[in-house]
């Protein structure tokens, strides 16, 4: 098909050498701007099933700034699916426009649907969405950030069969679905080390789900307080990292993940392995709404 199968393979940047420690970063940021990283491999075969099924309406769930909903938001416009949007909440419904994400779902004619966090916390069994299923015949319901069987398969294809040099593979955690691809795809003698964007263990439970090998672990230490929190000292970090890298990185995900990185290896912290492989997952589109929140809260702004 069209879209996912003229998009070249990511390559791997050498980053850094630290106390020995050789650093690459995998741009799986650049295969597309808005269906980058991840986000491309998660919703692959999910988007390909549809096509074959002839399915003409695909929903699915995300945040105001969900890299997930734009990526989806972009593919069925491309693709020629209506798409439908659950928005995590309803105070979003009087000011789309105030979310450079859900504006561009917008632009893409995805329909949005914002949910109080109570509805939207029950997903498809809340009765807004038991409405909006019952009214449409044939529709396919994509589960929140895209995490299912098929998006860890399409996550199984970040890794290449030359990755396997590298004793450890680096990858952000927000739902566990592509680190369970990374770990499904590693070999045994690697190491898969997540670092959790949430203050959750549910992407413990999701990984055991998909995979019953032992060579990874997520770490909880580096989530900054909690999913899409902030401090002056990561914004410092990722303003220095792409002043001296020229690679953009963003403050949910991989901002999180770098800093990290560089900490524990500075601090003889690091535990796995000589020569690292970090996963870029993109999610670059969130960037400009983050700024727009730290311009409100006179903090720090990304300067990229
Ligand atoms: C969605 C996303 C993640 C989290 O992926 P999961 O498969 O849900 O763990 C990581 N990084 C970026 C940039 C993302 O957009």
């Amino acid at each position: 098909m069209i879209f996912f199968d003229n998009v070249k393979n990511s390559v791997n940047q050498p980053l850094e050498v630290i106390n020995g420690y050789k650093i690459f970063i995998k741009r799986e940021d650049l295969l597309h701007p808005i269906v980058s990283g991840n986000k491309f491999r998660k919703l692959k075969y999910i988007f390909k099933e549809i096509i074959i099924d002839k399915i003409p309406v695909a929903i699915t769930f995300g945040g105001a700034f969900s890299n997930h909903l734009a990526a989806t938001a972009y593919l069925g416009d491309e693709l020629g699916i209506k798409t439908i949007g659950i928005v995590r909440g309803q105070e979003w419904r009087d000011k789309i426009n105030e979310s450079n994400t859900l504006s561009y779902c917008s632009s893409k004619k995805m329909d949005l649907i914002c949910l109080s966090r109570e509805a939207y916390k029950k997903k498809e069994t809340s009765v807004e969405v038991q409405k909006i299923l019952k009214s449409i015949s044939n529709c396919r319901l994509i589960p929140e950030g895209g995490t299912e069987s098929l998006s860890v398969k399409g996550c199984t294809e970040i890794l290449r069969p030359q990755d396997s040099k590298f004793d450890v593979i680096c990858s952000s955690v927000g739902t566990g679905g592509t680190i369970a691809g990374l770990i499904t795809a590693s070999c045994k003698k690697q190491f898969v080390l997540g670092f959790n964007a949430l203050n959750s263990s549910s992407a413990l439970n999701l990984v055991n789900q998909y995979t019953k090998k032992k060579n990874w672990g997520i770490t909880n230490d580096f989530t900054f307080g909690g999913y899409g929190k902030i401090k002056p000292e990561l914004i410092n970090f990722m303003n220095n990292f792409y002043k001296q890298y020229k690679i953009p990185i963003d403050p949910v995900y991989t901002g999180k993940m770098l800093f990290a990185i560089f900490e524990l290896i500075k601090k003889n912290k690091w535990r796995w392995g000589k020569k690292i492989l970090v996963i870029h997952t993109g999610g670059l589109q969130g960037v400009s709404g983050m700024n727009k929140y730290l311009e409100r809260k006179k903090l720090p702004i990304l300067t990229y």
